[in-house]
């Protein structure tokens, strides 16, 4: 970090800064010019927040020169992290995983016919949503923990291990017990008791970003997790609001390079949310894998008309086969499998 001082500053306050730097486990090297002083803050910086000293009157600019994440950062961690889902292995050079199912759970009946056919179509892992995060209060809002029973079957009858989202830090023992891998939906992403409470437990954790977090946002939102005590996080894609109209978010497929430099963590995309449309789940799940994604979360039902939620942007089962046949290829030439 490096820190401009006003060449005013009289020397008492270069001096108790210097003094408040060096409590704070960093050492200070100072570069004296002629209209200014310049400190550089060697060390870890991860707890000095620069806005806090602009707060000093002073203080002309600060200039941060590594990343306020330390946990997820490549830097410290240059391995690629692989998280095990209940056996199935996520990022490095790991198969790409395929995540399918419809957005909520509906009842037992159809989450285990849906799970029979994306296990049938080469999924490895079911999602379904027992509670939902909602726009309308009065819209379906998720069976709730009968929901995660529901699920539990679809496991018990596929073999396949089950992803859904937890909304509040009060319903985390129900996942612990229940679920493979805990969702934080787009609209938690800084719920941070959440993201604490998802640290302290011993199941891996899908981090959607959330729907208007910049990239720095996101990690920091794993580095909570991370922080905790849970180094087991992939990190997930499902699109930002733009101005853009014709699709329902934006799908930003730059952040699969950006997240792989910067982090050691798995990246998988969620087309369906990213996009809202049917249609373009298919070029967008290939395109994910062109660049490097390590998974694909994709909503799949077999009457999307008669869908509970989300009907627009599920694939129909023969639809999502065909996108998985045509995936195979496109990893096979960037040198994955899936
Ligand atoms: C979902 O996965 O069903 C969901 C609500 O996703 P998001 O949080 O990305 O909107
Ligand atoms: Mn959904």
């Amino acid at each position: 970090m490096i820190i401009t001082l006003k060449k005013e500053a009289p020397q008492s306050e270069v001096d108790r800064l210097y003094n408040d730097f060096e409590e704070k486990g960093v050492h200070v090297n100072i570069i004296q010019g002629d209209n200014f002083n310049v400190f550089g803050l060697v060390g870890d910086t991860s707890q000095i927040s620069d806005r806090d000293i602009l707060a000093n009157e002073w203080v002309e600019n600060v200039q941060r020169v590594s990343a306020p994440y330390k946990l997820s950062n490549r830097m410290f961690h240059p391995e690629d992290t692989i998280v095990d889902v209940a056996g199935i292995k996520v990022g490095g050079n790991e198969k790409i995983v395929i995540i399918g199912g419809p957005c909520s759970v509906e009842g037992s009946e159809q989450i285990c016919r849906i799970a029979e056919e994306v296990k049938d179509c080469g999924a490895d892992m079911i999602r379904g949503g027992a509670y939902k995060p909602r726009t309308s209060p009065y819209s379906f809002q998720g069976l709730g923990y009968q929901g995660l029973l529901d699920m539990v079957e679809a496991r018990e009858k596929t073999g396949m291990p089950i992803v859904s989202e937890v909304m509040s830090a009060d319903k985390v023992d129900e996942f612990v017990e229940h679920v493979d891998l805990v969702q934080i939906g787009a609209r938690n992403m800084q719920n941070f008791d959440l993201l604490r409470a998802v640290g302290h437990i011993n199941k891996p954790v899908l981090l959607k970003r959330g729907m208007s977090a910049t990239i720095e946002d996101w990690i920091m939102s794993a580095e909570y997790i991370m922080a905790a005590g849970n180094p087991n996080v992939i990190m997930c894609e499902r699109g930002i609001r733009t101005f853009e109209k014709y699709t329902r978010n934006t799908m930003d497929l730059a952040v699969i390079p950006i997240i792989k430099e910067k982090t050691h963590l798995p990246i998988i995309i969620d087309p369906s949310h990213a996009t809202g449309d049917w249609k373009l789940i298919e070029p967008m799940s290939l395109a994910a894998i062109a660049a490097g994604a390590d998974g694909l979360i994709i909503e799949v039902h077999d009457c999307p008309d008669k869908a509970w939620s989300d009907g627009a942007q599920a694939l129909k089962p023969e639809k999502f086969k065909e996108l998985i046949r045509k995936g195979k290829i496109v990893a096979e030439a960037v040198g994955r499998s899936l």
